[in-house]
């Protein structure tokens, strides 16, 4: 597929894999750091890649790259990468503050969840914000799929309460709910998504339930930042990382990973219906080099 390789430049393209010396740990350490995958990452690897090159007595450049592919994977393998669905319906609580790319990653989703043949009811959870359940109602609209919404300022609990029961009656095998992403109020935002998850338990307690935070990679550092304040959200089940066109890097998908231990389920790559796809380790280190 090749979706990751525009990386390859970032990461070993001024790279020889030819001499394993002092030299090339530096030059290894550094490229990590300039990809953006962080102090703690790029110490890690390169000692783990030291150790294998001895321990196992690497000698070719392909043997090398091969074990710096499998050091790389592991780091970003920390959990199953596929959404649950195994239940009818299944409920996916998408979080992340303003701006992120929310509402057009809940847009791409239904497209693709829709395409593979499911029933998908979109939630207009985001009452808080003007006009957020009208951009909604856009996306649901190409992706020809139904939302619930009620006006703005409505209680986002009722809104969910509504697209829930009718879930049930429509049976729709998958609800997208959005949600309010201030973060300037933490301690409600917080409060709020506990609410709504309650709601879910109460109202469907044996469905799959997923919580995904939505992270935008071109704020590199920040991003980092707003992942820890979320991370305190019990259930984070995985990370959806947009605008991943935007960066030349793209090493900040590792970092995230390692930082809350929870894995990237979808990537964001432009911002079009069929801009988003599954997030595969293998796939996204095989790209690299
Ligand atoms: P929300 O406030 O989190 O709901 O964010 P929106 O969904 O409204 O998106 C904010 C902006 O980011 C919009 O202009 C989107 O088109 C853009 N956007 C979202 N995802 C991507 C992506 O993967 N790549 C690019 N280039 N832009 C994106």
């Amino acid at each position: 597929m090749g979706l990751f390789k525009k990386f390859r430049d970032a990461w070993f393209a001024p790279m020889s894999f030819d001499s394993l010396d002092d030299d090339f740990y530096d030059r290894l350490e550094e490229s990590l750091i300039l990809a953006d995958v962080g102090m703690d990452v790029a110490l890690d690897a390169t000692e783990k890649l030291r150790r294998r090159a001895y321990d196992d007595r690497l000698l070719t450049a392909d043997q090398v790259k091969g074990a710096l592919r499998e050091i790389l994977a592991e780091k970003l393998e920390v959990g199953d990468s596929r959404l649950d669905l195994s239940t009818q319906p299944s409920v996916i609580l998408v979080i992340g503050v303003n701006g992120v790319g929310k509402t057009t990653s809940i847009g791409k989703l239904a497209y693709q969840l829709k395409k593979q043949g499911k029933k998908v009811l979109l939630c207009a959870g985001d009452t808080f914000r003007a006009a957020a359940a009208d951009q909604l109602e856009i996306w649901a609209g190409r992706a020809g799929v139904d939302i619930v919404r009620q006006n703005e300022g409505a209680d986002p609990g009722a809104v969910l309460f509504d697209a829930l029961a009718a879930a049930k009656a429509r049976r729709s095998d998958v609800v997208l709910v959005d949600t309010a992403g201030r973060l300037h109020n933490k301690a409600n935002l917080m409060k709020e998504l506990a609410k709504l998850r309650k709601i879910i338990d109460r109202e469907l307690p044996g469905a799959a339930k997923e919580t995904l935070l939505v992270l935008d990679a071109t704020t590199g550092q920040n991003g980092l930042i707003q992942a820890r304040q979320f991370k305190e959200t019990a259930g984070l089940t995985g990370i959806v990382l947009t605008k991943l066109d935007g960066t030349a890097k793209g090493g900040i998908v590792i970092a995230i990973a390692q930082e809350l231990q929870v894995p990237v389920k979808y990537v964001g790559l432009g911002e079009g219906i069929k801009d988003l796809a599954p997030f595969d380790a293998k796939e996204f280190v095989g790209d690299l080099f």
